[in-house]
């Protein structure tokens, strides 16, 4: 099966474009930052440099001596943005990371039950907002986009679409048939034809205008897929190079837990929840954690110096006479699993005399390790093998303690910049050969990702064992101890 793709991943902090040769080799690739306006809790990006970028990008590529005709494009991205388009142009990119006053009333509000029964999730995203634009600032908009990548589409091909994945967490499409909901974004102020139309990754939004073509040089004609949010696309990927449907851990800068899910189960303690997955009738289960990289950074930061990643590995490594009794509960910012509760703090308990820096960073590690393999087990998933992505696995200390404290083999992939691109390819693939999943799958896991895979250290089970058991009863008896 071959084809040559042109995937571009328009993420938060850079725009990553590349050409993915008739093998699945990677022909060439570049790069271009992208910029985020925070004003307080405001977190804005500007699509009119998204698009600056992307035509940059695409000259880099061409002036590198590759071809820009493609048998696709596909684009995947950050989800969860809200993009009001008028005139055929937006100025601003509302992301999802954005907090912003009362204009946007609150990103997200609880749902009733009935409402998660059709959404898959407890939270309604993007609705409040609809309905702030429609009331407030009618003149600014005529349509709204969900997602940087679907701007790059509207850029290119005049559609405006929205894909599964993205669209659950809009909190306005219906989980199980895959379309905007009436009585979801009824109420919003807005009409059926200012939303997005909702198509299947696969689908072919459109095809290259002659104007875009002229601006990017890719040939006018080329089909655009609809391709999906990184979300999905990591999960993908994640989930053909794993070799299965196993699902997968995240140590980003927050953490989770993955699992493709036939139904949709909430969860009565801890929080969780739904993408629609990329595949049609699945769902993809996420078990967030507020704790992962952030704790390791505040670790580094604290006793190495801000950024000094390399230094705290040294001190990490194997420090001398580890103490049993040493344990960290990496709960900074409150934490949402295994239960939720916002006032949860983080911890060292177990300290005596011998205790001293080194040990502490090292139980930093342990402590988010011991929280992946409760967020992991909560997941359903078993911890026999683990497929662990996100910019935490740079880290070979928190790696190998991730094997040991699971007692299995860790994978990590070499490709871990490139995930989300990849899981775009098999959406190129399908549009293209018109096959299935599972072999758009097969063509991706036949590329050599040479990936990193990490053995756990049988000796270390017995203490780690029993320090996990320290950590989970050690977190059960603080619970409320911040109400006093
Ligand atoms: P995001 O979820 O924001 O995309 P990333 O996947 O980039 O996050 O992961 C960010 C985390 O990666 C940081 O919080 C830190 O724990 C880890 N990290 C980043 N750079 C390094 C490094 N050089 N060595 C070890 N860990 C790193």
């Amino acid at each position: 099966m071959r084809c040559r793709l042109l995937i571009a991943d328009l993420g938060t902090s850079s725009l990553k474009v590349m050409i993915m040769g008739g093998g699945g080799q990677v022909e060439s690739s570049t790069s271009e930052p992208v910029l985020t306006y925070t004003e307080g809790k405001r977190h804005e990006q500007k699509p009119a440099e998204w698009w600056k970028s992307f035509k940059k990008a695409c000259r880099t590529l061409h002036n590198q001596g590759t071809g820009l005709d493609v048998d696709a494009v596909v684009c995947t991205g950050q989800m969860e943005d809200f993009i009001p388009v008028k005139d055929g142009r937006a100025d601003t990119a509302i992301l999802y990371s954005d907090q912003g006053g009362s204009r946007r009333l609150q990103n997200r509000h609880l749902a009733s039950d009935a409402v998660t029964a059709v959404t898959g999730n407890d939270w309604k995203s993007t609705t409040p907002l609809m309905k702030w634009l429609a009331d407030e600032a009618p003149e600014k908009w005529e349509r709204v986009l969900f997602g940087s990548k679907d701007y790059l589409i509207y850029c290119l091909t005049g559609v405006s679409v929205c894909d599964p994945v993205n669209g659950t967490v809009t909190g306005m499409m219906n989980v199980h048939t895959r379309t905007w909901d009436e009585q979801l974004w009824n109420g919003t102020g807005i009409s059926y034809r200012q939303l997005p139309l909702l198509l299947e990754p696969e689908d072919i939004a459109g095809y290259v205008l002659k104007e875009a073509a002229v601006q990017t040089g890719i040939p006018a004609g080329t089909p655009v897929c609809c391709g999906l949010g990184d979300g999905g696309a990591v999960t993908l990927a994640a989930g053909f190079q794993a070799g299965g449907d196993s699902g997968y851990a995240y140590a980003g800068t927050t953490g989770w837990a993955a699992v493709p899910a036939d139904t949709l189960a909430m969860s009565k303690e801890g929080s969780v929840f739904h993408l629609a997955a990329p595949q049609k009738g699945q769902f993809i289960k996420i078990m967030p954690l507020l704790n992962m990289g952030n704790v390791h950074q505040w670790a580094v930061h604290t006793w190495c110096g801000h950024g000094n990643f390399e230094e705290f590995e040294k001190l990490a490594a194997e420090p001398k006479a580890m103490p049993e009794s040493l344990v960290f509960i990496p709960y900074l910012n409150g934490e949402r699993n295994p239960i939720v509760d916002e006032k949860a703090r983080g911890a060292f308990i177990g300290i005596d005399s011998q205790v001293d820096e080194s040990h502490m960073a090292r139980a930093v590690l342990e402590g988010l390790a011991f929280s992946l393999k409760q967020v992991f087990a909560q997941a359903g998933l078993a911890s026999s093998s683990l497929f662990l992505v996100g910019g935490g696995t740079k880290s070979r200390a928190l790696r190998q303690i991730v094997a040991d404290v699971f007692q299995c083999r860790v994978q990590v992939s070499a490709e871990q910049e490139r995930l989300a691109m990849f899981g775009a390819a098999a959406c190129g693939w399908k549009a293209v050969h018109e096959c299935s999943w599972e072999e758009a799958g097969k063509a991706l896991r036949g590329i050599d990702h040479r990936d990193i895979i990490v053995e756990p250290d049988v000796s270390k089970k017995e203490i780690l064992v029993k320090k996990e058991r320290l950590f989970a009863e050690a977190a059960r008896r603080m619970r409320g101890i911040f109400d006093v």
